[in-house]
């Protein structure tokens, strides 16, 4: 599948892994070592953009001076106190968040995927104590190509056979339309059991669908006239990855249940976040939900620096200008090859043709060769999604790159 020469610390690396390490991953052959900025070097010490941000998890760039200072502070003082007693930092983190979103409440969680659990609680739990369905009957809406995650629950509602194969039995009480269908929507919004309706405002995972100028809007319409909650699964799209601080935010639609992970932290450590106001919040009572790590002094203090550095840096607005150039540079390359761009903000992605027998995974390897990194999705789509504070200067370099790469095909 590969040509590429591979030097002995890169293949030790990779070998260890192979050997040692679930085989849950096929990862490109390239061992990282070092991070800084939009740039991350391999053992080899050769330097690469990057071009895929830990899937948006590095929105601020690699160790941003400002977080990984705040971090360290704060990891020689405090790191964990359970939420068994309160700590210094957690309320002052509350308020933070929620003045940030404009939200009553946030509960603290740690991955995206736990995040997205506690919001499918969290609906469930207003459905039965305010909407009044009846216990066990709640349903949530999702849609066709969705990814949320990898626990048991949120599989059981994904329609990827990657995902599910060989894990069942799976979950019930789920309802599953297609993507960017407002007709679908409506019509499963008839059943009176609906409590939620789950959804990416773009899909990351499943390659970049943006849905049509609208569709949030109309949907977050549909759901309240059925009195059923908006759960926007923001931990790809958010934090100023699409243009604005939320995706949503292009349709001015305020989910009624916000999910927040990844950039939360910078992608220094797992920080995520359900957002809500009280009347669906306080439906959870104490010992109902928690974790270990959620809501920890550490998690705290580096979720402010790291939306602290959002808002500092302007990087929604870097995010709108710089992905403009890009797509409009990506559409002007060879229609052979790049068969389709599309994206929001630095969310973007190109679809590739099979060119010369060569596919979308030789075209990644290609480009790393040429120093930046990508990775392809769903066989033949490619995400391009640099961190946000890459400058136009570096942008115009990595446009190079992908042009010298596709006119090398
Ligand atoms: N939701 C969305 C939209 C995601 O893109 C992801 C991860 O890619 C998740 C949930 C799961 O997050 P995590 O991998 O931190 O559990």
């Amino acid at each position: 599948m590969e040509s590429t020469i591979i030097s002995t610390n890169t293949q030790q690396s990779i070998e260890l892994e192979n050997k040692y390490g679930a085989h849950n991953y096929h990862p490109l052959p390239v061992v990282l070592s070092r991070g800084e900025g939009v740039y991350v070097w391999d053992v080899e010490g050769k330097r690469y953009y990057d071009f895929l941000s830990a899937y948006s998890a590095v929105n601020q760039g690699h160790c941003h001076p400002k977080i990984v200072q705040v971090m360290i502070e704060q990891a020689q003082k405090f790191t964990l106190s359970s939420r068994a007693f309160y700590n210094e930092e957690l309320g002052k983190y509350e308020k933070y968040i929620t003045d940030f979103f404009g939200y009553d409440k946030v509960l603290p969680m740690n991955t995206g995927v736990e995040a997205v659990e506690t919001a499918i609680k969290l609906c469930r739990k207003w459905a039965y104590e305010v909407k009044g369905i009846s216990s066990n009957k709640a349903k949530i809406i999702v849609v066709e190509g969705n990814f949320h995650g990898r626990t048991i629950g949120v599989i059981s509602f994904s329609s990827d056979p990657d995902s599910t194969s060989g894990f069942g039995p799976y979950m019930p009480g789920y309802i599953t339309i297609p993507y960017d269908d407002l007709n679908a929507l409506a019509e499963a919004l008839k059943d009176k059991d609906v409590a939620g309706f789950l959804v990416e405002p773009i899909q990351g995972e499943a390659g970049v669908y943006v849905p049509k100028d609208g569709y949030l809007s109309a949907a977050y319409a549909l759901c309240k006239e059925a009195n059923v909650l908006f759960i926007g699964d923001e931990i790809q799209t958010g934090l100023a990855r699409t243009g604005k601080m939320l995706a949503c935010d292009h349709e001015n639609v305020r989910p009624d249940i916000l999910i927040l992970g990844k950039a939360l932290s910078g992608g220094t450590m797992p920080v995520s976040a359900v957002l809500a106001d009280d009347a669906i919040m306080l439906t959870i009572k104490p010992g109902q939900h928690g974790s270990t790590f959620g809501g920890n002094p550490l998690a705290c203090k580096v979720a402010i620096a790291s939306l602290n550095v959002l808002e500092e840096e302007k990087l929604a607005d870097n995010a709108q200008r710089l992905g403009e150039i890009l797509r409009t540079e990506l559409r002007k390359l060879n229609p052979a090859l790049i068969q389709l761009v599309r994206g929001k903000g630095l969310l973007n992605a190109i679809v590739v043709n099979t060119y010369n027998g060569k596919d979308a995974w030789d075209f990644c390897i290609a480009l790393k060769e040429n120093g930046l990194l990508a990775k392809p999705t769903h066989g033949d789509k490619i995400r391009f999604a640099p961190p946000l504070i890459i400058t136009e200067e570096q942008l115009w370099e990595c446009i190079n790159i992908i042009k010298k790469t596709v006119d090398a095909f």
